[in-house]
């Protein structure tokens, strides 16, 4: 109680340095990228920062982000598996997604309303806030503490196995945000998005589908609610806010946005039974209803005919859904990606190296260099992705994903050293330093057996394996 008075309020600066909360925000990051939820799935990330730029841009303009946490966050965007509601701000600018939260909403703004109040948590520096009140705990502490409250809203067992006791209490009871928290995270949320240019009515409306939620006590699904309740004041201003606004008929669903809410649903649920759902419902559709909503459902029962490994059904609904996105240019191009996608599950990458040459020119968004990587190194094009996407990781170094697949690029024209050094690259990427320790070694014992190598090759490796022994020192030291 001697120091309760010390504690930093509402509007104080905040006693934790930028820097030093993005360590605490690695340590975290590492931990969920190991994890098997975590889903780095690019159509998706694709979306969702697309969202994001749009709101960080906005929240610059408006003076609310500072060039300090600007510099200094990873300001990546994580997904997680997870089919239940829930978006969640992590410190050093990462910001986690379940999927369920992008399956339920039903636009765009509706999306980024939830990311602009995260995205505002993080600017107020709320969790540098938090995390402060924390003062004895060190970094390490403070990281696992921010882990288990995180397992713990996905699975109340696993949580409670994770932390123990008063730990468990002192998360519960000091990790949430304040009320007067939530309250600013609204404020100023709704300021960036409107800035941002998304319809206000998405706040309002995604607003009324938390509160629907609520009333039906839907907290197992929606663990959102749990960690931002809906108190009085909060409702109280959301109507104050509503009634400033035109009354307008909610936006309508659009075919990207169906799509990507299906595909969503489809990646988080890859049960057997649901994927012969999602089929049946997609070769079911009725065409009275809206075509933005047969787009989904279509949309839906192709991926889901292709994780069946149902290829003819799948090619079927596929040609159903070309027709109909045929007039809308960014949603034909999404469902080009599809059929790519497909292609390459199907075992038929021609479809693939298409991309490059249908009006696209050199792929131009990370799903489609991901996409026509997978197909042309499967038709004996590996040297050219290898260029590619070497000039892509110059300027995205930490894409894990894009390392993976130049791995496989150098795998295919035999280059097993490059492989190996690309596949420790993306274990740096993910920031698990001894896997890719492990990796490097791995190198320089191949290159002791064979002998004769590439001497550049060979003095890159001994290189950066020296940095991240270094950087696996200074990561014993930190507690
Ligand atoms: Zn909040």
């Amino acid at each position: 109680m001697l120091y309760a008075q010390q504690l930093p309020a509402l509007g104080d600066g905040a006693d934790m340095s930028a820097s030093a909360e993005r360590r605490i925000g690695d340590r975290i990051a590492r931990e969920i990228y190991r994890d098997p939820d975590y889903i780095d799935d690019p159509v998706l990330v694709d979306y969702v920062q697309g969202i994001w730029l749009r709101l960080m841009a906005a929240a610059r303009t408006r003076g609310e982000l500072s060039p300090e946490l600007d510099e200094h966050y990873a300001w990546e965007i994580v997904l997680d598996r997870d089919r239940s509601v829930n978006a969640f701000a992590l410190p050093g600018g990462y910001m986690g997604v379940n999927l369920g939260l992008i399956a339920v909403v039903s636009s765009e703004d509706e999306l980024a309303s939830v990311l602009a109040h995260e995205l505002s948590h993080i600017t107020q520096r709320h969790i540098s806030r938090l995390m402060a009140q924390q003062g004895s705990q060190g970094p390490l502490m403070i990281a696992a503490m921010i882990l288990g409250a995180l397992a713990m809203s996905r699975d109340p067992q696993a949580g409670s196995a994770m932390i123990v006791g008063s730990q468990a209490v002192a998360i519960q009871g000091q990790l949430n945000f304040s009320r007067d928290m939530e309250r600013e995270a609204d404020r100023v949320g709704y300021g960036v998005m409107t800035q941002a240019g998304f319809d206000p009515q998405g706040f309002v409306s995604m607003f009324e589908k938390l509160q629907q939620a609520n009333r039906f006590n839907d907290t197992g699904s929606f663990p959102y609610l749990r960690s931002h309740p809906l108190t009085s004041e909060r409702i109280a201003d959301m109507q104050a806010r509503q009634q400033l606004l035109p009354q307008v008929a909610p936006a309508e669903l659009t075919m990207v946005h169906a799509m990507m809410a299906a595909r969503a649903r489809v990646l988080s649920n890859t049960a057997v039974d649901s994927l012969r759902a999602a089929v049946a419902e997609g070769a079911g559709i009725q065409a009275r209803s809206s075509t933005a909503r047969q787009v989904g459902l279509l949309y839906a029962s192709v991926l889901a005919a292709a994780k069946l490994r149902e290829f003819p059904q799948a090619k079927l609904l596929y040609g159903r859904l070309q027709a109909l996105v045929r007039d809308n240019a960014k949603a034909a191009q999404q469902v080009r990606l599809l059929g790519v996608e497909l292609a390459l599950a199907a075992g038929d990458p021609r479809l693939g190296k298409d991309l490059s040459v249908s009006g696209l020119g050199a792929p131009s968004t990370r799903p489609e260099l991901f996409l026509w990587a997978q197909a042309m190194t499967l038709t004996g094009q590996a040297v050219q992705v290898a260029q590619t996407l070497q000039t892509w990781l110059a300027s995205h170094p930490h894409d894990a994903q894009a390392w993976q697949l130049l791995s496989a690029a150098y795998a295919a024209q035999g280059q097993r050293l490059s492989a190996i050094r690309a596949d420790a690259e993306a274990y740096v990427a993910r920031l698990d330093y001894t896997a890719a320790q492990n990796r490097f070694k791995a190198a320089q014992d191949l290159i002791r057996s064979e002998g004769s190598v590439d001497h550049i090759e060979a003095s890159i490796i001994d290189t950066r394996s020296r940095q991240i022994a270094s950087l696996l020192r200074e990561q014993a030291l930190e507690r």
